[in-house]
């Protein structure tokens, strides 16, 4: 049988590292016969995600800072050049500043606030609105959430907000695009271990709370995150749009978990 994604092609924003969740959706599509084109955020990350890129077959690896248009505009010619039409674009890109992922809401900056949504929200908007014309035939756009955007998780803070703005951002695109083919979806993926989430305060302590408290009790892996990254970017989920798809061994779905379920 034919592979799930074999000619397609995409563009995924937001690898770090191997640790990355893009790392894991790259992995998965790629294993299904995507054509990958990647972005970096800065030199330093280009000498790490040249050589994974390298490992899917990729030659096709771009400087992007999504708070800047030019540079967004500059992946989208690129890659207009390149393939003249994409498939499908993955999102997994946030910011805040580490100094307000510890204690309290309530003393989130202003410029930290501007700087957080602007990076972690308004850039899917941004490099939305620059696929679009690239998606003549329709496509796949997908971002990354977390529960913190449904209810309030320690030190999570201002990026909870701009997780529940870019949540917000999902269903109005979905509603916007529909008519061109293109499906809009988010994977709110449970807690893992990733630089960026090494920025959260206490991050240990909400993994192992997760851990005890999902139906599964076990935390995601980055491979779960990249199966349903595989489905939502796939034609297997052509009838989903505007979704929130819980990537988070059902954690979401708990009010509180059974005494027996406690650590003994
Ligand atoms: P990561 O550190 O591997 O990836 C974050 C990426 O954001 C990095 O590649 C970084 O370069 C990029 N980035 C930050 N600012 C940027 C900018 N101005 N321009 C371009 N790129 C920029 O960490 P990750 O955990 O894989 O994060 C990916 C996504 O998954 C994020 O949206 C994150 O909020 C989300 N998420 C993570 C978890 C988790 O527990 N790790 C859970 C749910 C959702």
């Amino acid at each position: 049988s034919p592979a799930l994604m074999s000619g397609k092609r995409g563009l995924v924003m937001g690898v770090a590292n191997d640790r990355s969740i893009a790392w894991g959706i790259a992995q998965a599509v790629s294993a299904q016969g995507a054509e990958l084109a990647f972005t970096y955020q800065g030199e330093a990350l280009e000498k790490r995600v040249r050589p994974l890129a390298d490992k899917v077959g990729s030659d096709v690896v771009l400087p992007c800072d999504v708070s800047d248009d030019a540079s967004i505009d500059a992946v989208f010619s690129a890659l207009k050049d390149r393939w003249g039409q994409i498939d499908f674009l993955v999102h997994a890109i946030a910011y805040a500043d580490k100094e307000e992922l510890k204690g309290k809401y309530l003393a989130t900056s202003r410029d930290n606030f501007v700087k957080s949504l602007d990076i972690s929200c308004y850039s899917f908007t941004a490099v939305a609105q620059r696929a679009v014309p690239l998606m003549s035939e329709g496509g796949s756009l997908l971002t990354l959430s977390y529960y913190g955007a449904e209810r309030v998780m320690p030190h999570y803070n201002v990026m909870g907000v701009a997780k529940a703005a870019l949540e917000a951002s999902v269903r109005y695109l979905a509603a916007d695009l529909g008519e061109a083919g293109i499906r809009v979806n988010a994977i709110s993926a449970g807690p893992i271990k990733t630089l960026a989430a090494s920025g959260i305060g206490d991050f240990r302590y909400i993994l192992k709370w997760n851990e005890y408290n999902s139906p599964l009790r076990r935390n995601v892996t980055q491979e779960q995150v990249g199966g349903a990254a595989l489905y939502l970017l796939s034609g297997l989920s052509g009838g989903v749009t505007g979704e929130i798809h819980h990537v988070d061994s059902g954690y979401h779905t708990v009010g509180m978990m059974a005494v027996e379920a406690a650590p003994q």
